[in-house]
């Protein structure tokens, strides 16, 4: 693999090994979402889907995903354009897919002191699962940071 690899190669030339190392672990797509009419940007909320181990911002269920929870989106080089705009702007797929650099805090920047929880760009310390949340009431866990980036 070659050093920096993300910088001046498209996404649909990544490995597999690649694509998966770019993800930066946040957890934030993995977030419930809603839209106020059909054209509008999505409305992030703090509600988490039940796979996500809100501690690790990890899936639990990944090699299984779309078996476990059938409107999950599975992010790939031939959707992303499609789906962009459901990720949130700090999303590392969607910085590389808008010819964006890195954020400093991204594990691939090696920055040894930093990394996305502890520059609390994780969902770790505010998402809460949607096991503990009625379905009714999404529009009262709006998620302002990530609504605002
Ligand atoms: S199934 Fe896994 S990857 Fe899909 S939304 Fe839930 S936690 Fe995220
Ligand atoms: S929002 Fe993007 S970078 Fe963050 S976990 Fe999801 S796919 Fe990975």
């Amino acid at each position: 693999m070659k050093k920096r690899f993300w910088e001046n190669k498209q996404l649909s030339d990544f490995s597999r090994k690649e694509w998966e190392l770019l993800c930066d672990g946040c957890g934030k797509c993995c977030l419930n979402k809603f839209q106020k009419t059909k054209k509008s940007p999505p409305v992030f909320t703090n509600v988490a889907c039940r796979f996500l181990n809100i501690q690790k911002c990890k899936c639990k269920v990944y090699d299984e995903r779309k078996n476990k929870k059938s409107d999950c989106l599975i992010l790939s080089p031939k959707n992303i354009d499609q789906l962009v705009n459901w990720l949130p702007t700090s999303c590392s797929y969607r910085l590389i897919f808008e010819k964006k650099e890195l954020p400093f805090w991204h594990h691939l920047n090696n920055n040894k002191n930093k990394n996305v929880h502890n520059t609390k760009n994780s969902v770790k310390n505010f998402a809460i699962s949607e096991e503990y949340v009625d379905s009714t009431d999404m529009s009262n866990h709006m998620a302002k940071k990530i609504n605002n980036t």
